[in-house]
């Protein structure tokens, strides 16, 4: 490692990987799809961040399953897909960059040595290669459509099992201020199938914790859901056509009808707007963890 430091150099090589990807990026249907957690990648110059194969393949560094849903999703609906190029263990994207879990020094209990003591300089690479590239892949795709109905899906797994709780939905649906679509996904999801759906479960959607939803979602006043698979339930390629497949059909009932989504003036307009750059960032919102 002599000689290389994350800050001075990029942190993606060439031939790596991009920090995203899109998918059918003129899809003309109405759902725009977002997968934050979609890949295990780690940027070579960062090694495995002191972890061992077997937790990057596990669900602290991904939603395994989730890019395979999205993508088929995608197909279903003739939608565009935005799909991140890299681990949430090196940046989440779906964290604010004031959170503690943006770089998670431990998740679920497991130490990340390789996030641990960080230098500004090092968060500001994975920040500038990672996070920014992928939110502002977004931004531009949404600008694109501007002129038609977008509504937001943001595709996520699940671990089944959680500190030693069981977690009993096959599925839910999360929804910040505003619960129309996820209402109408979650009445669809549970008729359709008899299932337990969850509402804000396994988890709510909260702005000190989340970044797609509200920036995104709420910021430019779309419509919109985030959908939570239990893994379990999508580890074979069949089970995830099914998952797919459903969530399709669900999806055309429940956004049928929906009228043009007015949330007024919102704060986070104004945050969107600043998102071209870091600096900006940071002056609206500084740094506090008090
Ligand atoms: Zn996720």
């Amino acid at each position: 490692m002599s000689g290389s430091h994350p800050g001075t150099q990029a942190l993606l090589a060439p031939d790596e990987p991009a920090a995203f990807r899109i998918i059918n990026s003129e899809g003309s249907g109405s759902a725009v799809l977002v997968c934050d957690h979609a890949s295990n990648q780690i940027p070579r110059r960062l090694g495995t961040l002191g972890l061992g194969t077997g937790e990057l393949a596990d669900h602290i560094a991904w939603d395994p399953g989730a890019a395979e849903v999205a993508q088929r999703l995608a197909a279903h609906l003739d939608a565009p897909l935005v799909l991140s190029g890299y681990s949430r263990l090196v940046i989440d994207c779906n964290r604010p960059l004031d959170s503690p879990e943006s770089i998670p020094e431990q998740s679920a209990g497991v130490p990340v040595p390789g996030n641990l003591g960080l230098t500004p300089e090092e968060r500001d690479a994975r920040i500038h290669a990672l996070f920014w590239p992928y939110h502002r892949a977004i931004t531009r795709l949404l600008d694109q459509r501007a002129e038609r109905p977008s509504l937001l899906l943001s595709i996520h797994s699940f671990t089944p099992c959680l500190n030693g709780q069981s977690r009993p939905w096959p599925i839910g649906v999360s929804y910040g201020r505003d619960r129309r679509l996820a209402a109408r996904m979650r009445h669809e999801l549970a008729r359709h199938g008899d299932l337990l759906v969850g509402d804000n479960e396994p988890y709510a959607i909260e702005e000190a914790h989340d970044y797609t939803i509200p920036v995104h979602g709420e910021g430019r006043g779309l419509l919109h859901v985030l959908i939570e698979i239990r893994q379990d339930g999508i580890r074979t390629p069949a089970a995830t056509a099914t998952w797919a497949a459903r969530l399709a059909e669900v999806y055309v009932s429940a956004s049928f009808g929906l009228g043009a989504p007015d949330f007024g003036s919102h704060p986070l307009k104004t945050r969107l707007a600043l998102t071209g750059t870091l600096i900006a960032e940071r002056d609206e919102k500084p740094r506090s963890m008090s």
